[in-house]
């Protein structure tokens, strides 16, 4: 199989995976506990929570994990938006665990504002300016879009925020962004970031909420007090320490011809439309829209020759609509035929090569149905 859906997960890496047996055979214990073994594996965790504060240029004691960045955005959201006075500002295109907790706030009788998207999938950075007011008092953003891998300058944008209100608390998704593009997000007017590990090789369940100094953020869970009392829980030993294994094995500098390769490739096919562009990508995900096919039918074709591919996000492929695509004001003919194809270091050349094909093969084989 060619998998090209890493957008939506990635395979674990060998180191890993190799890993993952040695901690369940012999870092078992309860981290919490005071004999040496299990000092040890506290060691470990403290090791894995500086290589991921190295990441965010931040300090280590500001990085809280959590079971993913589901998680994460909920806590944000839930806990950053404090005291649930005031309005809240998010953009059209968040992932769905940022915009239902939102949604839940507005349906309590919260003022929820939605910032518009640009057609190149960015955030409309003048719009969402204006729905700025001193009433503001949580902003998301996230940094890279997981459907079309649209970046928004968010450390820029924070900064002009909090110039228009100080006051507010901003957080952003950085699932889609977190070693696949700068992230020194540590000095910055970011008060909360997401991030999760198996978007990088590492394993599922788990990820990250990183929470400024400058922040008072309440508790996500009451328990035993791990994770500085913030999030109880005992710690997920394995999904920790293989994070740091995903961070450091993963290579940012091999995606970039494979993007560039398929896009010349599909550009050249008639009735397709790139919703990716070079000019704000985060170069890992190629979002293509394609009039006359239906995407559920294409990836099923596409998967009987051995090639995976998404239709934008995984987490929300149940419901019809696409909300993204609508806000980057794609017709509905290109939207019914969208697939997302998303990379990872390990993706290789000969692959694009040949899923290029199979895809080019199944679009006419459709097409041709269609048209008798
Ligand atoms: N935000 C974005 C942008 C994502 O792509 C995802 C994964 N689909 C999430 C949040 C949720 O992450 P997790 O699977 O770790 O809960």
């Amino acid at each position: 199989m060619i998998y090209l859906d890493n957008a939506a997960t990635t395979k674990p890496t060998e180191k890993v995976l190799r890993h993952c047996e040695m901690i369940l055979r012999e870092d078992f214990y309860n981290p919490s506990a005071l004999y040496y073994p299990a000092i040890k594996i506290k060691t470990k965790i403290e090791q894995a929570r500086k290589s991921v504060a190295e990441k965010l240029k931040c300090f280590a004691d500001e990085i809280i994990f959590t079971s993913g960045a589901t998680e994460a955005n909920n806590w944000a959201v839930g806990c950053g938006f404090k005291n649930k006075k005031g309005n809240l500002i998010i953009s059209a295109g968040e992932h769905p665990s940022v915009f239902e907790s939102a949604m839940a706030l507005k349906a309590k009788g919260v003022d929820v504002r939605i910032a518009p998207l640009n057609t190149n999938g960015s955030i409309d950075c003048e719009k969402f300016f204006e729905l700025i007011d001193d009433n503001t008092a949580f902003v998301s953003i996230m940094h890279v879009s997981n459907e079309t891998g649209a970046t928004n300058p968010v450390v820029e944008i924070a900064g002009r925020a909090k110039k228009i209100n100080k006051k507010l608390v901003f957080h952003s998704d950085g699932v889609q962004a977190f070693c696949k593009i700068p992230t020194d997000i540590g000095p910055t007017s970011i008060d909360l970031y997401s991030i999760s590990a198996h978007k990088i090789g590492g394993l599922k369940g788990v990820g990250a909420l990183y929470i400024s100094k400058n922040l008072n953020m309440a508790s996500m869970m009451l328990g035993g007090g791990q994770e500085r009392r913030l999030r109880s829980g005992t710690e997920n030993v394995m999904g920790i320490l293989t994070f740091k294994d995903a961070i450091s094995d993963f290579d940012t500098d091999c995606v970039k011809p494979l993007f560039e390769y398929i896009i010349e490739r599909l550009s050249k096919i008639d009735g397709i439309k790139i919703n990716s562009f070079p000019e704000n990508t985060s170069g890992y995900i190629i979002s293509v829209g394609i009039s006359g096919v239906k995407s559920e039918v294409l990836q099923h074709l596409l998967c009987d020759d051995g090639v995976l591919v998404g239709l934008g996000s995984a987490c929300s492929s149940k419901t019809k609509k696409n909300r993204v695509l609508e806000s980057m004001k794609i017709t509905k003919d290109f939207i019914d035929g969208n697939i997302r194809i998303s990379l990872c270091p390990q993706t290789s050349i000969e692959e694009i090569k040949t899923a290029v094909e199979i895809i080019e093969k199944n679009i006419c084989k459709l097409r041709s149905k269609i048209n008798g």
